[in-house]
């Protein structure tokens, strides 16, 4: 591996950041880190992280764009903010712009304690894989998300844990809902829901699939849209797929309770009844709709698919605006 060190001096007037003079860059075969001097084992660190994952993600997409990947590893919230069109570093870990492979990661002195540095940085890079294998026009956001954090190993021990949580709480969101509160509508709370049951909705459809017809699938989006390359390939419709999650979900949380022994003491089996209570009372509720929209029907009301609905490319992530 080839690496190079390189003080860069600006010349022109700053578009990037104010000290942008400071910034050193690492180079390597498949990435160009810009640091500044304090941050150098981290550079060395990320270094190492993108190449071995740079390898790891090359088994699974196929990409004609080999070009290095633009990291920048920024100290102060403006900074960040700055170079992501004013996102928080407080919520985000980090940030891709995948159409240009820029990555802006934080140096340590801006990260929680709880931050995975080398998780941040294999998501951020699966999001440039995506788009660089032609396949994020053709995804959903919560499949694009889940996958970068399938791909990463992050969360991968919490997830059935919190997603437990998240089912006895009542708070799974639903599926047309899914790719909006993943862009922070609601809360970060919300938000941070989303992220998981992402994961949890891809760890499902690889089990369920298989690797190699998870894979085959993933590819085939390519050439088709997520809910055709899933009928298609996975054999699954997208009702099916919803379906199957929500029943596998409620059998998580049961088993969890059960292994743990915590499914009898008089808390989870309060909640486990609360659970039971809600799930028939929105079940009552689907059926109503269903009877609304066979109404609708009759007075000739056209409802738009919701897959539709889901299938919008508006991630901020993918939209490649250049703005600097
Ligand atoms: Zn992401």
């Amino acid at each position: 591996m080839f690496i190079l060190y390189i003080f860069i001096l600006f010349t022109s007037s700053g578009d990037l950041s104010d000290n942008q003079n400071s910034f050193k860059q690492l180079e390597s075969n498949h990435a160009t880190i810009s640091y500044v001097e304090a941050d150098k084992s981290e550079a060395e660190k990320a270094q190492k992280i993108i190449e071995s994952a740079w390898n790891e993600f090359s088994l699974y997409f196929s990409i004609q764009n080999k070009e290095p990947v633009q990291i920048w590893i920024v100290r102060t919230p403006e900074d960040f903010s700055r170079m992501t069109s004013g996102r928080s570093s407080f919520l985000y870990g980090g940030v891709a712009r995948p159409g240009s492979g820029i990555i802006v990661v934080k140096s340590p002195r801006l990260r929680k304690w709880n931050e995975d540095f080398a998780g941040t940085l294999r998501h951020e890079l699966v999001h440039v894989f995506l788009n660089r294998a032609g396949l994020d026009e053709q995804i959903p956001l919560w499949f694009n998300e889940g996958l970068s954090m399938l791909l990463a190993n992050e969360y991968h021990w919490g997830t059935g844990l919190r997603m437990s949580h998240i089912v006895l709480t009542n708070r799974l969101i639903d599926y047309r809902n899914l790719d909006r509160e993943l862009m922070l509508t609601t809360s970060p709370d919300t938000t941070s829901s989303a992220y998981i049951q992402s994961l949890s909705m891809v760890q499902y459809l690889y089990k369920k699939l298989g690797s190699e017809k998870f894979w085959e699938m993933v590819r085939g989006c390519k050439n088709k849209r997520f809910v055709q390359a899933l009928g298609d390939i996975g054999g699954l419709s997208l009702d099916e797929f919803w379906h199957g999650y929500r029943r596998s979900m409620w059998i998580v949380t049961f088993m969890g309770a059960l292994a743990t022994g915590s499914i009898f003491t008089p808390i989870a089996l309060l909640a486990i009844f609360v659970f039971l209570w809600i799930w028939r009372r929105n079940q009552q509720k689907m059926k109503e709709w269903e009877k609304e929209e066979g109404e609708d029907e009759q007075l000739g009301i056209r409802t738009v698919p919701w897959e539709h609905l889901t299938q919008e490319p508006y991630d901020w992530e993918m939209k490649d605006d250049d703005e600097w």
